[in-house]
C-alpha cells in the first residue's frame, strides 16, 4: 500500500507495431506485403510521447524488431525522452505458431537490433498477443537463456487467442533451470469470482472509462501495481481499414477515436512510469544483469527477493 500523502507508481507500456501487424488480422499473404503498406507507427508513437511529456510520465516501449530495424530514429527518440526500451520480438508471429528454435532466433534477433540501436541492454519482453500459454511455457526458459530479465506475456485470463486463467495474477519471480525471470502480468481484477482483464488494449476502449477507473482503483487499493498496455495504432482513428473476421474488426476499431482522451484521463488519475521504474525488484534484477553482461547467459538471480510492493 502507498504511504499516506504519496501516490503509488504503476507500470505503463506500449507495444510498438504497425496497425497491419496485429494478430487479429494476420495472414501469410499480408505478412509478405508488410513493406508495401502505409507506415503509421512513427507518427502514432510520437503522439503518445507528446502526451506522456505533457503528463511528465515515462513508460516502457516494447518495440517490434521489424519496426526498430526500419525506424531506428524512433527508438533513439524514445531513449532520449527517458523511456525504457524492451522487446516485442522480431516477426510478431504468435509463439503458439513457432518452434522453440524459431522463437529463440526471433527474440535474440530483436534484442540484438534494439541493443545495437540504443546502446543499452534490453531486459524486458512481451509476446505478440500475450501468446505465452500453457502450450508455450517453454518460452520462459528460452527468454532467461537469451538474457531477458523480465517477461510481460502471461495474461491470467480466459481468451480465445491467449491467456493462462490459472496463472499468478501479480508480479512474481519464475524459477527455471535456465535461471530466474520476473513475470509482470497485465492487470486483472475479480468480479463475482471471475478474473476480468483491466489492463488496456481492447478492454481499455470497450469498458466505459468511469467503470474501468473504479476497477483500477480497486487493484491499487489492494496494494498491487497496475500493469497497463496500449498500442500506437489505438490512437489512430484514421488508419486504413483492414478486412478480417467481424470479431477482429470489432476489437480493433471500436472507440479508437476515444483512446487519446481516455489515456489522458488515465494519466491524470494514476501515476505511471516504466516497468523498471515502478518495480524495484525488477529494476534491481536488471541492474544485476547489466553487471553480468559480459557473460553470455543471464546468471541466476538472487533467490532471496522480497515480494513486489508498490514503489511510491
Ligand atoms: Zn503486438
Amino acid at each position: 500500500m502507498s504511504a499516506a500523502g504519496t501516490k503509488a507508481m504503476h507500470c505503463l507500456s506500449f507495444d510498438v507495431e504497425e496497425h497491419f501487424q496485429v494478430s487479429g488480422f494476420w495472414s501469410e499473404d499480408r505478412r509478405q506485403h508488410w513493406d508495401t503498406y502505409e507506415s503509421r507507427v512513427e507518427n502514432n508513437t510520437r503522439k503518445i510521447v507528446e502526451l506522456l511529456a505533457q503528463h511528465e510520465t515515462k513508460a516502457t516501449f516494447f518495440v517490434l524488431g521489424w519496426v526498430a530495424e526500419r525506424y531506428p530514429g524512433l527508438v533513439n527518440m524514445l531513449v532520449e525522452q527517458g523511456h525504457e526500451i524492451a522487446s516485442h520480438g522480431y516477426s510478431h508471429e504468435l509463439i503458439t505458431d513457432q518452434t522453440p528454435a524459431i522463437f529463440r532466433d526471433d527474440v535474440r534477433r530483436a534484442k540484438g537490433i534494439l541493443e545495437d540501436i540504443c546502446g543499452k541492454r534490453v531486459h524486458g519482453y512481451r509476446a505478440p498477443s500475450f501468446s505465452i500459454t500453457k502450450d508455450t511455457k517453454w518460452a520462459i526458459s528460452v527468454l532467461a537463456e537469451e538474457g531477458y530479465v523480465y517477461d510481460s506475456s502471461i495474461f491470467p485470463v480466459l481468451h480465445d487467442r491467449y491467456g493462462m486463467p490459472n496463472a499468478t495474477p501479480t508480479v512474481h519471480l519464475l524459477r527455471g533451470e535456465a535461471g530466474c525471470i520476473w513475470e509482470v502480468p497485465p492487470s486483472t481484477t475479480n468480479i463475482f469470482g471471475t478474473r476480468v482483464p483491466v489492463a488496456g488494449g481492447g478492454y481499455f476502449r470497450i469498458f466505459p472509462y468511469p467503470i474501468l477507473r473504479q476497477l483500477l482503483k480497486r487493484v491499487e487499493k489492494a496494494g498491487h501495481p497496475l500493469v497497463m498496455y496500449l498500442h500506437p495504432w489505438e490512437l489512430d482513428p484514421d488508419q486504413p481499414k483492414m478486412q478480417g473476421s467481424s470479431l477482429s474488426v470489432f476489437r480493433h476499431y471500436i472507440n479508437l477515436h476515444k483512446t487519446e482522451d481516455r489515456l489522458s484521463a488515465l494519466l491524470g488519475d494514476f501515476c505511471f512510469t516504466s516497468i523498471r521504474g515502478a518495480l524495484e525488484s525488477v529494476d534491481q534484477a536488471c541492474a544485476k544483469a547489466e553487471g553480468a553482461y559480459s557473460q553470455a547467459k543471464l546468471l541466476a538471480l538472487d533467490d532471496h527477493i522480497e515480494s513486489v510492493r508498490l514503489r511510491v
